[in-house]
């Protein structure tokens, strides 16, 4: 088999650091499915509109050339205990394909693009080739009593506040991009390796804006809010 793209997605993920490891953590995280010309068909999203969520076959194309190894050391376990590449959602893996389920919140239909996919929820770097979208199907795979592995205990999130010299420029941002920030920083995107020093400064680029951002006592502060004007 030879796979080629059907689609690729806008998101609100300017960066690889930052982005949510998983989807659903960051229910406000936005982005566009659209699709290539061979595949804008009206015909081919028939019935979509009735489904909530999604599944997305998707490319790891900014890591993909890094290729794989057997063992991962998956952030969830403090990034010092290793286990199989396929006993994780690690992106380094021998097809360097993802799979995530995400809103669908609607269909753009427009002239020049074709039905563009509204999608919430989404763990995608901006610019991510898609492979295949099936619709979710709670009937079948809904499954409250499955065992979580390793990934069992419920993330703990950190508060999140905003320092006075970004408060301008935080409070500039939509409604939506600020739940954006939030949440996503309240999973503490920081390496398990970079948890020790408070002075550090990480910055992540999040619609459309750099954000800068120490953890100091436990608490994520954001420093500096700077718009570049991308996604
Ligand atoms: N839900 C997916 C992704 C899990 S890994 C799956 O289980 O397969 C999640 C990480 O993938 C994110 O934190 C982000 O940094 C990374 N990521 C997202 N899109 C990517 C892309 N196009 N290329 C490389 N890494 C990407």
């Amino acid at each position: 088999m030879t796979l080629d793209p059907i689609a690729t997605v806008r998101s609100c993920f300017g960066g690889k650091f930052g982005i949510p490891r998983q989807p659903g953590l960051c229910p406000s995280a936005w982005g566009s499915l659209v699709f290539h010309p061979a595949y804008r068909s009206e015909e081919a999203i028939r019935g979509i509109e009735g489904f909530s969520h999604l599944w997305l076959i998707f490319g790891f194309h900014e890591t993909v050339e890094q290729g794989w190894k057997p063992t991962v050391r998956p952030p969830r376990l403090g990034g010092n205990q290793r286990i199989g590449v396929f006993a994780s959602r690690s992106t380094f893996r021998p097809n360097g394909l993802g799979l995530s389920l995400v809103r669908l919140e609607g269909v753009d239909r427009t002239a020049v693009e074709g039905p563009i996919l509204k999608l919430a929820g989404l763990d995608l770097l901006d610019g991510t080739p898609i492979f295949d979208v099936k619709p979710y199907l709670p009937y079948a795979e809904a499954l409250p009593e499955a065992a979580g592995g390793f990934a069992a205990e419920a993330l703990v999130r950190l508060p999140v506040e905003v320092e006075p010299a970004a408060a301008e420029a935080f409070g500039a941002l939509s409604t939506r991009a600020r739940a954006v920030v939030q949440e996503a920083l309240s999973l503490d995107p920081r390496p398990a390796t970079q948890l020790a020093d408070p002075a550090r400064i990480f910055g992540t680029s999040l619609c459309g804006c750099n954000v800068r951002f120490t953890v100091r006592d436990g608490i994520c502060r954001i420093i500096e809010i700077q718009p570049v004007g991308v996604p």
